[in-house]
């Protein structure tokens, strides 16, 4: 029994794709790197590249939020950002290329970062496949027919050739689905965000992303506490670095130390930080990445024994879990 978990969109707000310029200065400073490593040979590259950080090679990626959740019999997609697009893509090799698919789709709100892959979500063009979508909120039908309406795409919703289902969930009632159970709990961002808890064989994963983090104490948590309790893996927010969240107040997003003072006390196995400023460079999230570090290790400095180590970084696209 195992929880599988994909990560096809990391990036916040926008689709943040790298610019030729970023990409030019990116291969020089590598080649550079490479014969400054004492490497000569066309054999040398694979080992040089291999030993290279996230930030100096692919990055964190570019597309919007989009995460698959798989159980061992089930799949549930969170959010339709532009990382949905390839997720389509993988999709259209099952079922839902011969219109024989079914797919589940969860939103956590509906700001454009988290819908603007839809339209190029393919199993919604092939007829026969049912697409189910929940939300919490209760416009999720007109939220849909916004998208799929001139002027914004020309094939409007009723000339989508899928199934529609659409589902509203209840505020923190678990909805049992297959072999799993998801929980939508409220998060700190406007319109408002729900986070989900997804238990699956004896695994947790907590989905938090889109959320400032307001309510950070038990008391202050109450209701949504369950979404941090006894969780293996949570998905945390941490589009700002630590000044940023002071100078961003009420702009809806979290700072790494917020998601690992939470993950400490709570005793969460491991964390993933994402929702990565469109304004951050690769190597300015790399340096959020190590002040988060270092915020971690004063923390187990200061508590000494009963310290609850907590295994985190910070996100990058195509990334996969398991629990
Ligand atoms: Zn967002
Ligand atoms: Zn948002």
């Amino acid at each position: 029994m195992s929880l599988r978990i994909k990560i096809w969109g990391a990036r916040g707000s926008l689709p943040t794709p790298h610019l030729p310029s970023e990409l030019n200065q990116r291969f020089t400073h590598l080649m550079h790197d490479f014969f400054e490593s004492g490497y000569k040979k066309k054999s040398d590259v694979q080992t040089f590249l291999e030993g290279l950080p996230l930030y100096k090679l692919g990055g964190y990626g570019g597309n919007s939020p989009c995460i698959e959740v798989n159980s061992d019999r089930d799949q549930m997609i969170i959010d339709g950002g532009s990382g949905i697009r390839l997720l389509g893509y993988q999709l259209m090799n099952g079922p839902c290329g011969k219109g024989k698919g079914e797919v589940h789709l969860f939103f956590t709100h509906f700001h454009w970062d988290h819908l603007i892959g839809l339209p190029f979500f393919t199993p919604l063009f092939i007829p026969g496949n049912k697409i189910h979508v929940y939300s919490v909120q209760k416009d999720l039908p007109e939220v849909f027919q916004t998208i799929f309406k001139k002027p914004y795409f020309p094939v409007s919703i009723d000339s989508l050739e899928a199934d529609i289902i659409y589902h509203q969930l209840e505020p923190r009632k678990p909805l049992k689905f297959g072999d799993m159970v998801i929980t939508p709990y409220q998060l700190d961002h406007p319109d408002p965000c729900w986070g989900y808890r997804v238990e699956s064989g004896g695994k947790v994963y907590s989905h938090c992303v889109d959320t400032e983090a307001t309510r950070i104490s038990e008391k202050e948590l109450g209701l949504d506490l369950p979404l941090y309790q006894n969780v293996d893996l949570m998905l945390f927010d941490a589009q700002y670095t630590l000044m940023e969240t002071i100078e961003k107040i009420n702009w809806g997003h979290a700072t790494a130390s917020i998601g690992l003072d939470i993950a400490i006390r709570e005793k969460i196995k491991k964390v993933l930080f994402m929702h990565h400023d469109p304004a951050s460079s690769d190597e300015k999230i790399a340096a959020a990445e190590a002040e988060a570090r270092r915020y971690y290790q004063i923390q187990k400095k200061a508590e000494e024994s009963g310290f609850f180590e907590v295994d985190w970084s910070f996100a990058f696209e195509g990334q996969e879990i398991e629990l």
